[in-house]
């Protein structure tokens, strides 16, 4: 059953166990998001989509747009794997790492910082408007506005290097999309997490809508256990239950509800009232857990006390995450170190030689997507004493350089039919000539 909530929530500090893990967590994140774009690697950028150059460097490895697959595969085990984890543990995401739960908690630390507890700053907007509310307010607006320009600065850094980004907004020298995203991605920060809060969650959110469908009777929810909590009254009225009806729990909701009204889609799985419950019952002396992390089969006595992850649904996202994650590692270790484009020369279909040769022309770029120089050797097969002519057969290209050369492919004129023949540019690692790329071309005879 929902309840309306307030229209503006303040929700009370609290502390215990699962508020540590998610402060490590906003913790965490933000030491990644934040200082990723700063941690060199190979003397450049450890993580960088440099989109310019058409190249995505993650670490050791990079990346072209031909290896699409490898993003497409990074997407699919995204989603299932958020599939696999809700329908595991429920709401564990929004609680701890949702980037919106993260941003909201970091905007609540700067408000807490600024205008102090939630008495506070129910008491101050309360206020009738005077220069000490203002100055206040703005300072907290100000610093939350400053941490989204920050986050907005960093996203932009995957994508441009971040000192250079850096030097050129100090300059004033940024490009305008550069700007235009900084901009909009801080904006972005602001008005979800400093703003709309748990908005966003309750109304905004499709994940939260339809999570619903991939929960099952076993899957971890947080709940309150009524049959202990109620009656609700006074410790010393011996016939009251468990729930002293202090009301702290729906106090640190950050989306204001009351979970004593059994399991709500607003509830964001944060686990604030398990935390604030525990504290009470720890004063009254009281055993923990009168709101706990729990399942609906639990709560009827009908678990069948099996492993979470031996549940035929977990059992089926995990053996479909498995076999994508084990085609995908499998098929980027067996990738070749270096990759060939071959573009026939439209402009001149072709042409005959002085000593009457048929002869097509070709553009060759090569791609070294290893983190070494490598020199390639490259040949033609497929015809009858075919042969390629380059100004250089063999390429010698620096770790992630790409170099593209003009060649030339002659075919003696009863060798090769009318039309186009299929023919194969081969292109071989002279340090390890195991390595081999057969490219697939055609070529033009009379
Ligand atoms: S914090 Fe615990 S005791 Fe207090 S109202 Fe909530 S459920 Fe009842
Ligand atoms: S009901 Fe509890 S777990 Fe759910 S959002 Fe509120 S405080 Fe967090």
């Amino acid at each position: 059953m929902s309840q309306p909530v307030p229209i503006k929530i303040y929700p009370r500090l609290t502390s215990g166990r699962f508020n540590n893990i998610r402060v490590a967590l906003v913790i965490l994140t933000q030491l990644v998001f934040l200082g990723l774009p700063w941690l060199q690697w190979n003397h450049r950028q450890a993580v960088l989509f440099d989109l310019e150059r058409h190249q995505f460097f993650v670490f050791g490895a990079s990346f072209w747009p031909e290896d699409f697959v490898y993003l497409a595969a990074l997407l699919v085990v995204s989603a299932l794997g958020l599939f696999w984890w809700t329908t595991l543990a429920g709401r564990l995401w929004c609680g701890y790492s949702c980037p919106q739960t993260v941003y909201t908690q970091i905007m609540l630390w700067i408000e807490r910082l600024v205008l102090g507890d939630h008495k506070a700053r129910r008491k101050l907007d309360a206020a009738p408007n005077s220069a000490g509310k203002l100055l206040k307010k703005g300072l907290a607006h100000s610093l939350m506005l400053l941490f989204s320009l920050w986050t907005g600065f960093s996203l932009v850094a995957y994508f441009a290097p971040a000192g250079e980004l850096a030097s050129n907004l100090w300059q004033g020298q940024a490009g305008p999309w550069e700007v235009f995203w900084i901009l909009f991605y801080a904006a972005f920060t602001y008005l979800l997490a400093a703003l709309l809060r748990e908005k966003v969650c309750s109304h905004m959110c499709p994940y939260a809508r339809f999570q619903g469908a991939m929960f099952d009777r076993d899957t971890l929810i947080i709940s309150y256990n009524a049959r202990r909590g109620e009656p609700r009254g006074k410790q010393a009225d011996k016939s009251a239950g468990g729930c002293i009806d202090c009301g702290i729990c729906v106090q640190v909701c950050p989306t204001g509800i009351d979970i004593r009204n059994g399991l709500q889609y607003e509830c964001i799985g944060c686990a604030a009232c398990i935390d604030a419950c525990d504290q009470v019952m720890d004063q009254l002396h009281a055993p923990r857990g009168l709101i706990r992390y729990t399942s609906e089969a639990a709560l009827e006595g009908k678990s069948k006390g099996k492993p979470a992850w031996q549940r035929p649904r977990v059992l089926f996202y995990s053996s479909l995450l498995l076999g994508i994650i084990g085609l995908s590692v499998f098929s980027f270790t067996q990738r070749l170190p270096f990759k060939a484009d071959i573009l026939r020369d439209r402009a001149s279909l072709v042409r005959e030689t002085d000593d009457g040769w048929l002869e097509n022309s070709y553009s060759v770029r090569l791609i070294n997507s290893s983190e070494s120089a490598q020199r390639l050797a490259i040949s033609v097969e497929g015809l009858p004493g075919i042969r390629l002519v380059a100004a250089t057969p063999t390429v010698s290209l620096a770790a992630t350089a790409t170099e593209t050369i003009g060649v030339r492919v002659q075919v003696e004129p009863q060798h090769a039919a009318r039309g186009a023949n299929d023919i194969r540019f081969v292109i071989r690692s002279l340090e390890q000539p195991g390595h081999l790329l057969q490219e697939k071309s055609s070529f033009i005879g009379e």
